[in-house]
């Protein structure tokens, strides 16, 4: 049986909306169509009369700099952040996480609006923006909006905003200036294409004197959705970057996330096992390529 009726391809957000907007409870948002079709076929998304393929929107397939940003649309594909030498500049963590996700060829067609879409609690992309400070641009009938990505989660798999109204149009984060790094790791099984064992992003300002003046951490599958680790964050705001001190931080780290086993990927114990190793690699890496800035 076919997967859908429709298939619309618009050329701009607007026209998308409009589209969208005929019979928005049977009509979809579809990018790299890498989660959606999967999920259509095995019946975990609901019955789709009309398709909106969005990739065909150049405000949507752009990469570029505006004033203090870098914006990235959200239908680029992952192979393309990649290669994007602004992005390895300002957004290396971003840079590492698009680099991991599936196969060179679900790369060349996935994007970062579908990993933020499919709204899972360790999209490797999604880990990487809310580690960054990106916001999000949401555009609906109403007009647009930017919002913190860690804003845009209510559950796994279900998002804060409306999939069948509202349409991710580009992300942005800001130029990194002296003295900040970021990176991103992940634990995968050895066999594993898929949602890592756990994930992490890193960004962070190194201060004067070996202090840590500004950081943001966040961790995935840690909870229902994407977790920013804010009381972790806060241990080391400010603080001396020593063993000490990180140890204070990976034990703040162990009581913030809520890790869980997983029939498929790990047991709880093992997580919270490799959660330390994963938190000072991270942690360390984002250090030294803040002080090669
Ligand atoms: C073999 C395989 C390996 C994978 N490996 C990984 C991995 O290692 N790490 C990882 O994180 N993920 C992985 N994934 C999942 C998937 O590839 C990514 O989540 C990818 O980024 C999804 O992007 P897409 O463009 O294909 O999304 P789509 O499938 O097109 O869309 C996903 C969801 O987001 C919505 N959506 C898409 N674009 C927008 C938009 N602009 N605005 C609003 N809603 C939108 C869609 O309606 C849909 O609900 C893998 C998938 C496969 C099949």
């Amino acid at each position: 049986m076919a997967l859908w009726k429709k298939y619309l391809q618009p050329s701009t957000v607007e026209d998308a909306l409009v589209a969208l907007g005929v019979e928005p409870d049977r009509s979809a948002v579809v990018a790299g169509g890498t989660d959606l079709l999967l999920d259509l076929q095995q019946g975990r998304h609901s019955a789709v009369n009309t398709l909106v393929d969005v990739t065909q929107i150049p405000e949507m397939t752009a990469i570029q700099k505006q004033d203090d940003f870098l914006h990235i649309g959200a239908t680029v594909p992952l192979n393309e952040i990649i290669r994007d030498v602004r992005v390895q500049k300002h957004a290396q963590g971003l840079t590492e996480a698009c680099g991991l996700i599936g196969g060179t060829q679900i790369r060349n067609v996935a994007t970062l609006g579908g990993n933020v879409g499919h709204a899972l609690p360790a999209g490797d992309g999604t880990i990487a923006l809310i580690s960054m400070r990106a916001e999000a641009q949401l555009a609906s009938a109403e007009g647009r909006r930017w919002v913190p990505i860690e804003t845009l989660f209510e559950g796994p798999g279900r998002p804060s905003f409306d999939r069948s109204r509202e349409i991710l149009v580009a992300f942005r984060v800001l130029l990194s200036g002296e003295g900040e790094g970021s990176a991103f790791k992940r634990v995968m099984r050895p066999q594993g294409v898929a949602i890592a064992i756990l994930n992490m992003g890193i960004w962070l300002r190194r201060g004067s004197s070996g202090k840590v003046e500004e950081i943001q951490i966040a961790v995935g599958p840690a909870g229902p959705q994407p977790l920013r680790a804010v009381k972790a964050e806060a241990v080391l705001r400010g603080q001396s970057f020593d063993s000490g001190n990180i140890q204070s931080a990976v034990q703040q780290l162990l009581q913030e996330v809520t890790l869980r086993t997983s029939p498929h990927r790990s047991t709880k114990a093992y997580r919270e096992h490799i959660l330390p190793t994963l938190f000072e690699r991270t942690i360390t890496e984002a250090w030294e390529r803040a002080a090669s800035r």
